[in-house]
């Protein structure tokens, strides 16, 4: 099992999960959301091979989080993998999407850029066309996985156009819409996710041994068979990692 977006260090119980999640999952993706977070979460995850703390500046704190964004950038050439970053264009956060949500995201881009590129979780919500203008400017910074992507079918194709990647939960692929934005996605660029603790199914954050959830799911949507997803799932992660400098 996998998850390519996770905020593992988050859970209320993170140490005990984590070294479980390490154990079960061959790959987890703990996407943070401060560059200092990323430099604690880093030290505590260390000895768990399986898992990789990625760098990130959420775009719903960075009026908050201004402070660190010398940090974040100076720290680039030295993650491996980038996220959370991208913009929110909710309502709460609109003030600071044409302002500090761009600047951040454009300067961690040029930078990731000058790095040689790296597989980065994007978070687009009420942004789509926006992160999508913005990666088309910098067209080298490696591997862009859209986290939970929910923009139109035009945003998509757009999306698919320019080599995203996917990544995506149980929430999103039983919900009438994501499902059918799922359908229309290239099989080989979908790999799970759970976005937990945050995102919340019943009573329960999703887990981050949830990728057999999600991959029945596919199946369902894509009419092929759980196995074949799943061993999609691998070949894709394979691929992204071979990526890697
Ligand atoms: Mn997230």
């Amino acid at each position: 099992m996998m998850d390519l977006h996770t905020h593992l260090d988050l859970y209320p119980n993170a140490i005990k999960l984590a070294y479980e999640v390490n154990e079960t999952n061959s790959f987890t993706l703990c996407v943070t959301t401060s560059p200092r977070a990323w430099r604690a979460t880093s030290d505590v995850f260390s000895r768990l091979a399986n898992i990789e703390v990625a760098l990130g500046l959420h775009p719903e704190i960075v009026s908050q989080k201004y402070g660190e964004r010398t940090l974040m950038l100076q720290y680039i050439s030295s993650a491996r993998f980038i996220g959370e970053i991208g913009l929110d264009g909710s309502p709460q956060y609109s003030n600071s999407l044409r302002t500090l949500q761009k600047q951040i995201f454009g300067d961690v881009l040029s930078e990731v850029s000058r790095a040689g590129g790296r597989v980065m979780s994007i978070h687009s919500r009420r942004a789509v066309s926006e992160v999508l203008l913005m990666l088309r400017v910098h067209p080298n910074v490696g591997i862009p996985i859209l986290h939970w992507f929910s923009g139109s079918i035009s945003e998509l194709r757009e999306a698919i156009n320019i080599g995203c990647y996917f990544s995506v939960n149980t929430l999103m692929a039983t919900s009438e819409r994501g499902a059918y934005l799922i359908s229309l996605m290239p099989h080989d660029k979908v790999l799970p996710e759970s976005d937990g603790p945050f995102a919340i199914q019943g009573n329960l954050p999703l887990s981050p041994m949830s990728s057999n959830q999600v991959a029945h799911l596919l199946s369902t949507i894509w009419k092929v068979d759980k196995e074949e997803v799943q061993l999609g799932f691998e070949s894709t992660l394979r691929h992204i990692q071979s990526d890697l400098k």
